[in-house]
């Protein structure tokens, strides 16, 4: 067996967590009274979710799917996004960003992003262009909102269809609205890493009628009928299958959660915008350490709040991790870059110095809702004596 080297948390002091879902009665509630109408599969409830949803975001149509990754593909298909294009994505990202494109046989082309956002800008996204691209991924990292009106004007200036892989961004705001309403299509996680969970699940909005129409037959099985019409009709109608489609679909156990947390979203958001705000206010009187801010542009939910690891700080983002650890505080290493991953090493990169820095010295704080004063406190006093 390997043995991963691990640092055990002292036994007097309990573990804080890089995060932890905001759950309660009211969800098990919920999820009890799905159990309850014998309805469990895909059905009332996810078309409830799929339409608070819409509303929140401000889109015209959203289609649950199981998770953020398979709203992706179906995103992809439905922009018509094919086998052989290329497709610029950011390679500082959760994985599921790159491989999309891959499951339509396209290639994932890999851009830069900006220090200060951790996205890409239309400067990064030039030097990706190729005469084969057809489309552009940008994810709204950590929630931190992307500035899509320059994006979006230079992908309608060259053709291109604009995807937003805001997996982390419900609740983050561009230009006082809700972010993900610039693109062609979007897609959302509510994995439990993010801050609205269905225990896994995602949701791909956009305004495009035929798109959404097509998102919801691929996303199950590309069936003529929808299994809910034919489970509900005394005698079920014949189905068809025009092309090959996919069992995507999200269960009205999951949808029923997802009502709860939609409800609770605006809060998750206002508690995460006051603890970032009591780690910055910590942290400007320790050099070294910079910690993500709202751009200009807009608001984010800081799914996940990472700092950069400067050379003035006495330890290196692993020594920090370790020194965390050791008092009990699981912190998580920042943003992956997927072209350092053996997935990818067939993918020439050309060199993406930013995305490099951030994922070799940014670190993920905890955060979450019911992260008490004191608890936050540690984690702070953990920061600030970085020798002990
Ligand atoms: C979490 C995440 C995903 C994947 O979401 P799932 O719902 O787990 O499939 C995709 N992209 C980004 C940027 C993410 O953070």
């Amino acid at each position: 067996m390997n043995t991963v080297p691990s640092v055990a948390a002292p036994a007097t002091l309990e573990r804080i967590n890089v995060m932890k879902p905001w759950l309660g009665e009211e969800e098990a509630q919920a999820i009890a009274e799905v159990v309850a109408s014998g309805w469990v599969a895909q059905g009332p409830r996810t078309a409830a979710f799929e339409a608070a949803f819409a509303k929140h975001q401000m889109a015209a149509h959203a289609v649950a799917t199981s998770s953020c990754t398979t709203a992706l593909h179906l995103a992809l298909l439905v922009a018509g996004v094919k086998a052989g294009d290329d497709v610029l994505v950011p390679s500082f990202s959760f994985i599921a960003t790159a491989n999309a494109p891959t499951y339509v046989g396209a290639h994932p082309v890999f851009v830069d992003v900006e220090p200060g956002t951790g996205n890409v800008t239309v400067e990064t996204l030039e030097r990706g262009l190729t005469v084969a691209t057809t489309a552009v991924i940008v994810v709204d990292q950590g929630g931190i909102p992307v500035d899509l009106s320059p994006i979006r004007h230079w992908c309608d200036s060259h053709g291109l269809k604009l995807i937003e892989d805001a997996a982390c961004a419900a609740g983050s705001t561009y230009r006082g609205e809700p972010v993900g309403r610039g693109a062609d299509v979007s897609a959302w996680s509510f994995h439990p890493r993010k801050l609205l969970t269905t225990g896994e699940g995602g949701m791909l909005t956009t305004n495009n009628e035929a798109w959404a129409a097509r998102a919801r037959t691929l996303r199950e099985h590309a069936m003529g009928v929808s299994a809910a019409e034919r489970h509900s009709a005394l005698v079920a109608p014949a189905e068809s299958y025009a092309e090959i489609g996919y069992n995507y679909r999200m269960t009205d156990l999951q949808a029923a959660m997802g009502l709860v947390q939609l409800g609770k979203l605006d809060a998750m958001v206002a508690r995460r915008r006051e603890l970032v705000q009591r780690y910055r206010d910590a942290l400007e009187v320790i050099a070294g350490l910079e910690l993500v801010r709202d751009p200009e542009h807009g608001t984010s939910n800081f799914q996940s709040c990472w700092l950069e690891v400067l050379p003035e700080y006495p330890l290196d983002r692993e020594g920090l991790l370790e020194h965390l650890g050791r008092l009990g505080i699981s912190a998580r290493r920042g943003i992956m870059a997927a072209h350092q991953q053996p997935a990818y090493a067939h993918v020439a990169s050309g060199g993406l110095p930013v995305t490099d820095r951030l994922t070799r010295n940014t670190l993920i704080l905890p955060l979450y809702h019911q992260l008490s004063d004191t608890d936050q406190q540690r984690v702070i006093d953990a920061l600030a004596n970085p020798k002990e």
